[in-house]
């Protein structure tokens, strides 16, 4: 199957081998692989009077992904409505599980490793509350649009982790609905009705992987990066709520802010960066959860040049040299930890 990079997306049609023109032909069903994020730094500055709080944080995607499979729907037979107005929007969500030589597979081979409604993804609504159907009910109501559109939705991301999952996925439909419904949005106004999903979904529709994002994550300052990072990532089985994380957040003394993280990486010096890399929702989180303070022991005894909670957890991950150094650390977490805690090595897209 041919897939092409698009943005943070990977984009391709899910009927193997073809070869055709992405989105060329009506009906023509669009596969999309949407990638998890980290946060390399994650610094809250103040809480805000909307009851947000104003951060600075460096985001980096990586090659976790979610598959969206986007499939037109046809009016039905005996219906009077045209097909600009007869449909729906609709989502079945199931669970792919994760191996790292299939993570991009698509089209039987996907449906073959899913299962729907399985336990891992208990946490992911299916209905009107997955954020997927809402990025698509928004299109719809901004811009008129009535036509409809059947997602079926593979998670591989860990819900509920600090992994953007459902930030990801809210964003890639954005992207994919204003091909398919050829809505001609620009990408700024698609990141004005991502941020209106959530603050990390406009980070998404960015093209570069990495971006420092300030705000409430929702201003976005783009960061080429010269080198290709690999990290081991470990989410232990249970998760945490962001709005919990946050609610438990203390302001911190001002640290010297997100600037000598990125000198290090644009200079190459992993070390100084393994240095750098903060997270402020950290400390709360390991009061909230003690699976958090457990991965971060372990982490600790492994070789690696870094290591911190992504986001509001609970997902954990380290900085490594290369991609060798992430699997054998990855080998020692597994032997380690609780046969239910997963762990993935990932890299940010090149
Ligand atoms: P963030 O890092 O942005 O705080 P997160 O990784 O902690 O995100 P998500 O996995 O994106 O959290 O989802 C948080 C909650 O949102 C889930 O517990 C789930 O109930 C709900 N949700 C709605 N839609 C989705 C989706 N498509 N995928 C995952 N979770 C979803």
């Amino acid at each position: 199957m041919r897939l092409r990079g698009s943005g943070q997306f990977l984009i391709g049609s899910p009927q193997a081998g073809q070869r055709r023109q992405v989105c060329s032909l009506p009906n023509q069903p669009l596969l999309v692989h949407t990638p998890a994020k980290l946060n390399l730094f994650l610094e809250i500055l103040g809480q805000r009077d909307d009851g947000f709080h104003e951060l600075e944080t460096l985001m980096m995607t990586v090659s976790l992904y979610d598959t969206l499979v986007f499939t037109e729907k046809r009016p039905h037979k005996n219906s009077t409505h045209t097909e600009e107005t007869s449909e729906e929007v609709s989502l079945r969500c199931f669970d792919a599980g994760y191996s790292g030589s299939c993570h991009r597979n698509a089209g039987s081979a996907l449906r073959q490793n899913a299962t729907e409604g399985a336990t891992g993804i208990t946490e992911v609504p299916d209905g009107r509350d997955n954020l997927a159907v809402r990025a698509a009910e928004l299109l719809r109501s901004k811009t008129g649009c009535r036509r409809g559109i059947h997602i079926d939705l593979y998670k591989r991301i860990p819900a509920a982790a600090g992994l953007a999952g459902g930030s990801s996925d809210a964003a890639a439909v954005l992207f994919a609905l204003n091909r398919i419904w050829q809505l001609g949005l620009s990408r700024d106004e698609l990141q004005s009705f991502a941020s209106e999903i959530g603050s990390d979904v406009s980070f998404f529709l960015n093209p570069q992987s990495a971006a420092i994002c300030r705000g409430r994550g929702e201003i976005i300052e783009p960061l080429a990066l010269p080198n290709r990072l690999h990290f081991v990532i470990a989410k232990p089985p249970s998760g945490l709520s962001t709005a919990d994380v946050f609610r438990h957040c203390r302001l911190q003394d001002r640290s010297p802010g997100v600037g000598s993280l990125v000198d290090s990486l644009r200079r190459g010096d992993l070390r100084t960066a393994g240095q750098r890399l903060l997270n402020s929702l950290q400390a709360p989180a390991e009061e909230l959860n003690p699976d958090v303070g457990r991965l971060k022991a372990n982490f600790a005894s492994h070789n690696t040049i870094g290591h911190l909670m992504s986001g509001s957890g609970t997902a954990y991950f380290g900085v490594c040299r290369h991609r060798c150094e992430a699997r054998k650390a990855a080998a020692r977490l597994r032997a380690s930890m609780k046969h239910s805690d997963q762990v993935f090595v990932v890299a940010n897209p090149p």
